[in-house]
């Protein structure tokens, strides 16, 4: 084939999967626009996920009608002129790519009426063709409805999870917008229900409230980088931070509750959340993650905002500065909060004797030979005698040492030592009595006293999506207005719990199981998960002997539900080799 230009369609088809991604990213940038034109009220509404209908709806400035068409154009903008004006750029929006890539790949129609204008105008796009402009209409401000959204992109369409997962994206960046944008006021429409609606006051602790509920909001500490004495940044250079992190007390299962802005942007920062997740080091127990929204100012010219194509990351001139910022901003507050960190084991121990025991240790894992579904997940490789022995069914017998680390179990076994991870080995006896023929596990234990669980908008989703999922395995809940919910039973293995923690834990764990084959897999781990005893528990020599027994009676002993391994083995033949008796 010869080399020709593509036509400005096909160029725009292509742009378009760039741009937009899923309904989310759409949603993410009409809300931009709306924000670029400073609008304090938006409404987005969103029908099946956002796959038949997103509406973003705005009082901002507006357009006028002679600029309607042309914003249809790829590179129109109306926010920069040049390519120096980039270093300075303040708006969201910059490349004027967004509404044409998302008219080339849907039947959209784009509303508006500038400020100081009596009429407004409507122009339509089908699948990038424009129709004429014709008169509507409506007050100073916006509408975009985007309908039917890759229908001429099989391919596009069969990449978009479950209509229930992608409701949940747009609920947990809408979520995030909120809260991002305290001063404007967010209201969003889920098939007909409204899902969330922001106080738009400009408190960034009432933007927590409507989105994290009162609970949550309470548990908030507000974090920020000193002033000095004349109110001046103690960084000269320009740096500053502002927002709330979680208190000690309060944490997650997983990292979906941070939130980053840089220069007002939303950021997915791997720098940002490990310098979180470092000043938290000593605070929160193991695998457990805080909550924050935090917000950076940097002078424009320190940040290249136009790296990613949709604009979800920024890169620093000096990105030491922002992580030192992160730093001292949520240490200064957590050490107001709880003046005494709890040192933990790993911060004693020095690093090259545990690195060399664990390598010492990987080379044994036990899951070989394993049958059934787990079977062959794990690599060969020298795994030496364990791999000799059939382990399908049982394990070796097993007699408890100790625990160290509160979170392995030590013991002997016939041919050395057995390393446990208590929190693997028993979730993995937990999920098969919840799973198992019996169903001992997942039949409700009903509370004395009902309790309330608040939800966010992106859990509410998720209840929605597996609710009766949830009731088929013990947790027995029911609306209570309000994005509240009444927890009247538990499953039997997660009593003992606090039932509103676990409710929420379980539908976080289980929005971040996507990977899993199905929903009925998530919501099974996920109550195992919450139910098992966690790291970090010191447990007693009874419970300790408890657990290998059990493990022992479960069907899949040597992986957890995810497929990690439960224990290790340190042969006796390893050992005398370490040690130089052979
Ligand atoms: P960009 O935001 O990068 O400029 P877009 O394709 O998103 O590009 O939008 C093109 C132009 O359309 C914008 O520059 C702006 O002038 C106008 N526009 C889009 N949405 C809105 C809105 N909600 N309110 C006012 N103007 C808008
Ligand atoms: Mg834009």
């Amino acid at each position: 084939m010869p080399i020709r230009v593509l036509e400005p369609h096909v160029v725009a088809k292509i742009a378009a999967g760039e741009v937009v991604e899923r309904p989310a990213s759409v949603v993410k940038e009409l809300v931009e626009n709306s924000i670029d034109a400073g609008a304090s009220h938006i409404t987005i509404e969103v029908e099946s996920g956002g796959v038949k209908l997103v509406r973003v709806s705005d009082d901002g400035h507006g357009i006028p009608a002679d600029e309607m068409a042309l914003a249809f154009q790829r590179h129109a903008t109306s926010k920069i002129s040049g390519f120096d004006d980039l270093e300075l750029v303040t708006s969201l929006g910059f490349r004027g790519e967004a509404l044409p890539s998302i008219a080339s790949v849907s039947r959209m129609s784009l509303q508006s009426r500038a400020a100081g204008s009596d009429v407004g105008y409507e122009v339509q796009a089908r699948w990038g063709e424009l129709s004429t402009l014709t008169a509507a209409g409506g007050s100073t401000g916006t509408t975009v409805t985007v309908r039917d959204l890759f229908d001429n992109v099989p391919a596009r369409r069969k990449y978009l999870r479950s209509i229930g997962a992608e409701a949940s994206r747009i609920a947990d960046l809408v979520s995030r917008l909120a809260l991002a944008f305290p001063e404007v006021q967010f209201r969003l429409r889920q098939d007909g229900r409204e899902t969330l609606v922001s106080a738009g006051n400009g408190n960034g602790s009432d933007a927590l409230v409507a989105v994290y509920g009162a609970q949550v909001a309470e548990g908030m500490l507000p974090a920020s980088f000193a002033l000095d004495a004349d109110g001046d940044r103690l960084d000269a250079s320009g740096y500053s931070i502002g927002g709330y992190v979680s208190a000690p007390s309060l944490h997650r299962a997983n990292r979906t509750y941070m939130t980053f802005l840089v220069n007002r942007r939303l950021v997915q920062s791997r720098t940002l959340s490990y310098a979180l997740e470092e000043a938290y080091q000593g605070f929160l127990p193991q695998r457990r993650y805080p909550l924050a929204v935090l917000a950076i100012e940097v002078p424009t010219s320190e940040v290249d905002v136009n790296v990613h194509p949709a604009k979800r990351e920024v890169r620093f001139t000096a990105e030491g500065r922002a992580f030192t910022l992160v730093q001292r901003a949520v240490r200064e507050a957590l050490v107001g909060s709880s003046p005494i960190p709890e040192v933990r084991f790993e911060d004693i121990m020095s690093p090259s004797v545990s690195g060399e025991a664990a390598r010492a240790m990987s080379f044994f894992p036990m899951t070989g030979p394993i049958g059934g579904s787990e079977g062959g997940r794990f690599p060969e490789g020298p795994t030496g005698e364990a791999q000799s022995r059939d382990m399908r069914t049982r394990l070796p017998l097993l007699r408890v040492v100790g625990q160290i680390q509160n979170t392995y179990v030590v013991t002997e076994g016939p041919d050395g030592l057995y390393l446990l991870d208590q929190h693997a080995a028993h979730e993995r006896i937990v999920y098969d009595r919840l799973v198992g023929k019996s169903g001992a596990g997942r039949q409700p234990r009903p509370l004395l006293q009902p309790q309330t669980a608040e939800l966010t908008a992106s859990q509410e989703e998720m209840v929605r999506a597996s609710g009766e999922l949830l009731a088929q395995y013990g947790f027995i809940i029911e609306p209570f207005g309000d994005r509240s919910y009444l927890v009247r039973a538990v499953p039997e293995v997660a009593a003992g719990a606090d039932p509103s923690r676990a409710l929420v834990e379980v539908l976080d764990l289980a929005a971040q199981q996507g990977g899993l084959r199905d929903r009925e897999d998530a919501v099974t781990a996920s109550i195992a998960c919450h139910s098992a005893v966690r790291a970090g528990q010191a447990l007693t020599q009874r419970e300790m002997e408890e657990l290998v027994l059990q493990l022992e009676e479960a069907d899949n002993p040597h992986t957890c539900p995810h497929g990690r391994p439960t224990m290790v083995h340190l042969s006796a033949h390893h050992l005398e080799r370490e040690f130089g008796r052979r």
